[in-house]
Order: structure tokens, then C-alpha cells, then sequence
């Protein structure tokens, strides 16, 4: 495209394209980038820019950008049979996908509930476990509990769930019944915390909510909003326990953890347990195309194979045969290259590049596994003081963002809790893409620190 068609390209978007969380005055002041094509570990901007894909376009596109095989799985499919709602009928990507989806998945959890993301997966998940509740004679089991500043989506069903004030305050009152307990954020805890703790929270919450009325609980395996909260040893089976003495359910949130992010086809499986229920979207397609959905115990399905019983949901989109046959290809592909095995290879090399990382005086912890890692920025190292609002936005979107961009690395500044620099790239990486994610960073970082003290 020439630089007029650009031109004409971003005009267009100042004046027609909603962004989502998007400052849109930005781009009447500013022209948006655009981000013409992809190929292998990096996205390319309008002005072939060539940018390191730090974060997988958004924890998604985890076997890398322009892999023609899935391309041209898709355009089969399409000629084939584009679409056909999985109500009451099947099609064979759909059938096939599921029936992966199980055997890939740990223990009895051999159902999938298909739908088009991950936030209409959770939603879809606690549906699920109240309709399953009134199913067995339970029907006053309705409550979820969630983490603080976990984010699980933003329908009103899941923004309930979510626990990110900032997101959450203008749309209040929200759905009743979500519940939020502590998260696992070690550095923000005093020296000397039992690490267990953050777990035998959801056991006093639930004994306060009164057992027989809460549902399920729903954790990721590492928590993203708060900086790649990985969970301390033990921290799931002592969950696991607790859910079983109340009789609620465990639902794993894996819309960033699973295929591959934490070296496993799903995060339980690196921290050793047995959820109920596995929500899924984003690298199940490597972003190919949409698709989410939720793998559901035989346990919770067999009041539904009962009589004419029906779970009263569904979308139009859910279990798209283009999406589910891509999906299946970006599974064969995974597996072919060993991509879990990958990242588990690499492990140590991006541990180094972290620990150099760490070293920076405005760094105060990094944190994370697998290919799944932040930095947490601070102003004081010794006291962990954290930047203020205009602090952060001076920093992470007035300096870093924008340097990170020049330096070709493409990645998230995010300050929705303590400011952290967030990287999930795709699983294809190898040391060498990780050696320049870590040089890009020390530099950036270093140069920031230094424009921040003269400020
Ligand atoms: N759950 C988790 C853990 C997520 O990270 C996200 C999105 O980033 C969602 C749910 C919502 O997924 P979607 O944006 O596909 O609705």
C-alpha cells in the first residue's frame, strides 16, 4: 500500500473505528498504527517497521504469525461447510475439536462447551455450574468467588467475575453473587507471610458466604492482571481440598495458560491439579480465528444426559466449523513441533533474561514461568514504592511504550494494578528472540529510569 493509502487508512479509522480499550481522542490528535502483516515472531508495521511480537498480538497467537497451513485449512473449511449451528446438530471440525479437546485435557474432563472467547467461556462456566447445582437439588448454589484483580472477561457476567476495580466501578451494580478473595502476590505480602494463605482465604470466604450457597471458584493457573501471579507450592491442592470439603467446583481459567503458555497443553497440568471445568479461547486457534469454550467433567454432564434436560445457553458463533478446523490444525502443529516441549527448553534462558532484568534499579520483581513473564516497575527498590497515576502514565505510555515500539518489541506496559511490563511470546521463540526481548528491556528500562530521576 503507499503512504496516501496509509493516510487515507488511518483517517478512516479516526473517524469510524471503536478500539477496544482505546483512548480515542488519542488517535484524533494522532494517526493509529497499523499493523499490515505477520511472519514467524514478528508483526510488521506501515511503515515496515518490524516489531518482535513480545505478547503473542494478545496471549494468543502462540504457533507465530502467517502460517500458511492454517490459512488454507480455513479456506477448505469454508468452501466446505462455513457454517452450522451446533444446536441439536453437529459438524464434523466441531465433533473432532471436542473430542481432542478431551483426550488432551487431565483427568474426567471429557465435554466441551464450545463458544466464540474466553470471557462468554467463563460466563458460560458459572452458568453451567448453577444450572448443574439445581440440577443435583442444590438450586441456592449460585455464588462465584474470584481473585482480586483477576480479569475474566467484560460481559456483565464475567466483569463480575473480574476483579479489576478500575473496570468494574462504572458498570456497578454488577451480577450478585461474585465474591472476590485474596490473590497470590507474594511481593506485596510482609516477609514472613504463610504462603498458603491467599488459599485458605477462599476457605473463609466460603464458610462466610455459607457453603451450600457458592457454586464455584474460579482461579487461573498464573494470574495475569496483578503481574504472572504464579501460585506458591501447594497452593492448589490445598484449593483442590477445600473445594472438596464444601462441594464446590474448580474452575481453571486457561484463556492465557493453556496450549503450550506455561509449557503444558494446560496450566493445571504444571502445577499438578484436577479442575471441574477448563475455560479455553485464545491459543486454541493461535488467534486464526475465534473460538473459546469451556471442558466440563463427566461429573457436571450427566444431569444433562438425563430425561429432556437442556443447559439454557448457547451463541450463534459457538463452535464455528472454520474455528474449530483451525484449531484442530493449530493443535496437529503444536504437537508436530513440539511447542510445549519448547518452551520448557527455554525455560532457563528466559529465566536469565529475567534475572538480568531484575538487576535494573527500577525493577522491583520479576515474576512468571513457561513463556509467561512481567516485570513490576518501582521508584524505590529498597521500600517497593510504585509509581502514582501520573507517574505510570508518564512512564509506561509517555517513555516505555513508545521506546519499546522503536526498538522493535512489541509487548504491554500494564497498570491496571502495580505497574508491570508484561511478555508472552509466541511459543516458536528461541534464545535468540528472548536474548533481544531481555537486551530491549535493560536498555529501555535503563534509559527510562535515567529520564525519570532528571525529570
Ligand atoms: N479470562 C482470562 C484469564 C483472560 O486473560 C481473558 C482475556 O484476556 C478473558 C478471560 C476474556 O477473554 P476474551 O477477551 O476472549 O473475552
Amino acid at each position: 500500500m503507499t503512504a496516501d493509502g496509509f493516510d487515507e487508512l488511518q483517517t478512516a479509522a479516526s473517524r469510524h473505528l471503536w478500539g477496544h480499550f482505546t483512548r480515542l481522542g488519542n488517535f484524533q490528535r494522532e494517526p493509529m498504527p497499523i499493523i499490515t502483516h505477520g511472519e514467524g515472531n514478528y508483526v510488521f508495521d506501515q511503515h515496515g517497521h518490524r516489531l518482535l511480537d513480545g505478547l503473542s498480538g494478545l496471549f494468543t497467537v502462540q504457533v507465530g504469525h502467517g502460517r500458511h497451513e492454517l490459512a488454507e485449512v480455513a479456506t477448505k473449511q469454508a468452501a466446505t461447510l462455513a457454517y452450522f449451528p451446533i444446536w441439536s446438530f453437529g459438524h464434523e471440525p466441531a465433533i473432532r475439536l471436542a473430542a481432542r479437546l478431551a483426550e488432551l485435557a487431565p483427568g474426567d474432563l471429557n465435554r466441551v462447551f464450545f463458544t466464540t472467547g474466553g470471557g462468554e467461556a467463563v460466563e458460560s462456566a458459572w452458568k453451567l455450574a448453577i444450572q448443574y447445582f439445581a440440577a443435583i437439588g442444590q438450586p441456592q448454589r449460585r455464588k462465584v468467588i474470584s481473585r482480586h484483580y483477576a480479569y475474566h472477561g467484560t460481559t456483565f457476567g464475567a466483569l463480575s467475575i473480574t476483579g479489576v476495580p478500575a473496570i468494574k466501578n462504572p458498570w456497578e451494580p454488577l451480577v450478585p453473587g461474585a465474591v472476590k478473595v485474596m490473590n497470590t502476590n507474594a511481593y506485596r505480602r510482609p516477609e514472613g507471610h504463610d504462603p498458603l494463605e491467599a488459599a485458605d482465604d477462599i476457605e473463609a470466604r466460603i464458610l462466610m458466604e455459607g457453603p451450600d450457597t457458592v457454586a464455584c471458584v474460579v482461579l487461573e493457573p498464573v494470574q495475569n492482571t496483578g503481574g504472572a501471579l504464579v501460585p506458591p507450592p501447594g497452593y492448589f491442592e490445598r484449593v483442590r481440598e477445600i473445594c472438596d470439603r464444601y462441594g464446590v467446583l474448580l474452575v481453571s481459567d486457561e484463556v492465557i495458560c493453556a496450549f503450550g503458555r506455561l509449557g503444558h497443553w494446560f496450566g493445571c497440568e504444571r502445577f499438578g491439579y484436577q479442575p471441574d471445568m477448563i475455560v479455553f479461547a485464545k491459543g486454541v486457534t493461535s488467534g486464526y480465528a475465534p473460538l473459546g469454550g469451556v471442558i466440563v467433567s463427566d461429573r457436571l454432564a450427566a444431569p444433562f444426559l438425563e430425561d429432556d434436560r437442556v443447559f439454557l445457553h448457547g451463541l450463534t458463533f459457538g463452535g464455528h466449523p472454520v474455528s474449530c478446523a483451525v484449531a484442530l490444525a493449530n493443535i496437529d502443529l503444536m504437537e508436530r513441533d513440539d511447542l510445549p516441549g519448547n518452551v520448557l527448553r527455554n525455560e532457563a534462558v528466559f529465566d536469565d533474561v529475567m534475572a538480568r532484568i531484575a538487576e535494573l534499579p527500577i525493577v522491583g520483581d520479576v515474576r512468571g514461568c513457561g513463556y509467561f513473564r512481567v516485570a513490576e516497575l518501582v521508584k524505590d527498590k529498597a521500600t517497593k514504592t510504585t509509581f502514582d497515576d501520573d507517574e505510570c502514565e508518564w512512564l509506561l505510555r509517555g517513555v516505555l511504550s513508545p521506546a519499546l515500539y522503536k526498538a522493535g518489541l512489541f509487548c504491554r506496559a500494564d497498570d491496571r494494578a502495580d505497574p508491570v511490563v508484561v511478555l508472552s511470546p509466541p511459543l516458536t521463540c528461541g534464545t535468540d528472540e528472548l536474548q533481544f526481548i531481555g537486551d530491549t528491556l535493560v536498555d529501555a528500562c535503563t534509559a527510562a529510569w535515567e529520564q525519570f530521576q532528571s525529570r
